[in-house]
């Protein structure tokens, strides 16, 4: 032994969480087991935060929407194999949004591993990973653990935001080193996510774009909302006069009830522009990939302002393409927004006309009492609830619960909106719903489909176990889409859309000791939701909607594919 010399030694284990302090990483989402228990219990007993799930698919969704809110990658961290995997979906879905997230997961014996010798759950878990995230790293030495987080970091947040896999042989926590050598290994990664300053050139031709246009349009996207430039994109948008749009996570960007909003008038805009500027937007299938009936019959000039250079031309030529984050570019077209001309009377006239004409009808639609509850009963309630609450996170997943609420439910303030996101997937609502609770400290409210709902229930336990301030609303509707389904062979099991008749979720949370409403009426709803929030503790309303309600795949029945042989 070494006895004599005076060399104090650390381990891998304090190095892991000596790098996620340096870099003020203070919460970790995931879930214990061979080989990350003791990390995690150290990581909470040198004052990290540390969040465990039920599921690492939902760990994985806080940590990722943690990213969304903060710039700085959320951080998941699991076991090997299965549990890498069930991060992993989470992994995939981070990257697909521009989420900035970094897994970590522990892994098996290297060795062992390459042989495939058979190994306690042997994965190769790096290239499993690579195809799903934007880079993947393994820190093999002790002495590396300070440069290989700060590659992740790095990779995660700079440019276009993405999800990060590191993985951590079990062998690397527990080598040792010298502790004054290993601190010299640690590290705050300096200026990770530096400005990109678009070139003078090409912020020329977005202008010269904006100065010929008749009928422009700002379109808004949730990369907008990360961007964090919020005074900049309101100025530009208040100072230029031209409508707007927000996609919607970009909801709330800037007031949902700004006069320049023409989301009442959605289609068209879009059908009726003649310019359009994409700020932090794709023109992915949620746009229509920027063609077809929904863009109108005339070609349109795009201006694209995003970080990604390869986005430009994705789906359509684009006239002016302006690369650099999202502040700077904003900033740089400030600078001569005043020699753009006003959009035209004409222009703002026809959009208000269509505006006015749209709210009347879903006023009309809102204040229809029905009965049993409707999804559009149940919704003038939630919008009525947040106008109150500007400062509640709403996540919102389902087909028609996610539809309707996105159009109906109006938001007051930047990123405090999250749902189903680029991949339009069921499944992130009480990952989303933690991960913001517990990143703002601010109450939160998840408007659930019961199918959506379904995906990640169980993390009830975890809400009420930290005592969070989360409401759960179900709309439930008995089934996904509906309830009203029969197997049509007369057999004794369900058709495949249905579920339990009445079900009671809100006994679900009792269990876990949170409180439960049932409510079947939008005056029931109003006030069990008004007082959760009040009370900021782990609360389900199971709200009880009409199960006929509701039609096929929300919106996009389009991207069912039907077969071309006769229906029976
Ligand atoms: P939405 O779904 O709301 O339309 P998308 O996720 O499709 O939004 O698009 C977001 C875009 O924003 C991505 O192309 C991404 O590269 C870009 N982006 C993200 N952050 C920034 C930033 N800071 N500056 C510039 N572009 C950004």
């Amino acid at each position: 032994t070494t006895d004599n010399q005076n060399t104090q030694l650390t381990d891998g284990f304090h190095l892991v969480i000596d790098a996620l302090k340096a870099n003020d990483l203070d919460t970790i989402f995931g879930l214990v087991g061979i080989p990350i228990t003791d990390l995690c219990r150290l990581a909470q007993a040198e004052g990290l935060r540390f969040i465990g799930f039920r599921h690492e698919q939902h760990a994985g969704n806080a940590a990722a929407i943690a990213g969304y809110m903060t710039q700085k990658p959320g951080i998941c961290m699991t076991v090997s194999a299965p549990g890498f995997l069930n991060g992993l979906t989470a992994l995939a879905n981070a990257t697909v949004n521009c989420f900035p997230m970094i897994l970590i997961s522990g892994s098996s014996e290297r060795e062992i591993v390459d042989l495939q010798q058979g190994d306690y759950e042997e994965m190769d878990q790096l290239n499993a990973a690579k195809p799903y995230c934007k880079a993947a790293y393994r820190i093999n030495h002790i002495e590396d653990i300070g440069i290989g987080f700060a590659r992740a970091i790095r990779a995660a947040v700079s440019g276009r935001p993405g999800g990060v896999y590191l993985d951590l042989p079990a062998q690397l926590l527990a080598q040792t080193m010298p502790a004054d050598e290993a601190k010299k290994s640690i590290f705050k990664v300096i200026d990770p996510v530096p400005r990109q300053i678009p070139a003078a050139d090409a912020v020329a031709r977005a202008l010269d774009v904006l100065k010929g246009a008749k009928r422009p349009l700002i379109l808004l996207g949730k990369g907008a909302a990360y961007a964090q430039a919020d005074k900049e994109i309101r100025d530009l948008i208040e100072k230029s006069g031209i409508p707007y749009l927000p996609m919607s996570m970009a909801k709330g960007l800037l007031p949902d009830n700004h006069p320049q909003s023409a989301s009442a008038a959605r289609s068209f805009v879009l059908a009726e522009a003649d310019a359009v500027m994409l700020v932090g937007a794709r023109l992915n299938w949620l746009l229509a990939h920027g063609k077809g009936k929904t863009w109108g019959k005339d070609p349109k000039k795009f201006i694209q302002i995003d970080i990604q250079a390869n986005e430009v031309d994705s789906n359509v030529q684009i006239a002016a393409p302006l690369i650099g984050d999202i502040g700077s570019c904003v900033s740089e077209l400030l600078k001569g927004i005043s020699a753009v001309p006003k959009p035209s009377a004409e222009w703002i006239a026809a959009i208000t006309d269509k505006k006015d004409k749209n709210t009347a009808k879903m006023a009309e639609t809102l204040a229809k009492e029905a009965n049993p509850m409707n999804f559009h009963g149940a919704l003038r309630v939630i919008r009525d609830v947040i106008k109150k609450n500007p400062d509640v996170n709403l996540v919102n997943e389902g087909a028609n619960t996610l539809d309707y609420c996105r159009a109906i439910v109006d938001m007051y303030k930047p990123r405090k909106r999250f749902d189903s996101g680029t991949w339009g997937i069921m499944g992130i609502g009480m990952g989303y719903a933690i991960g913001a609770a517990v990143t703002s400290g601010l109450p939160t409210v998840a408007v659930e489909g019961d199918s959506a709902f379904g995906f990640s229930g169980m993390e009830l336990e975890t809400v009420c176990r930290y005592n969070l301030p989360i409401t759960t609303v179900v709309f439930n509707n008995n089934g996904v889409y509906r309830g009203t389904d029969v197997n049509p062979t007369g057999g004794a099991d369900v058709a495949p859309t249905v579920f339990v008749k009445d079900a009671r979720y809100d006994k679900m949370i009792e269990a876990f000791g949170g409180v439960g409403y049932y409510v079947t009426t939008p005056a029931e709803l109003e006030a069990a939701l008004t007082e959760a929030i009040a009370a900021g503790k782990p609360a389900l309303i199971n709200a009880v909607i009409d199960e006929t309600a509701g039609t096929e795949s929300g919106r996009l029945t389009n991207l069912n594919p039907s077969t071309a042989a006769a229906k029976k």
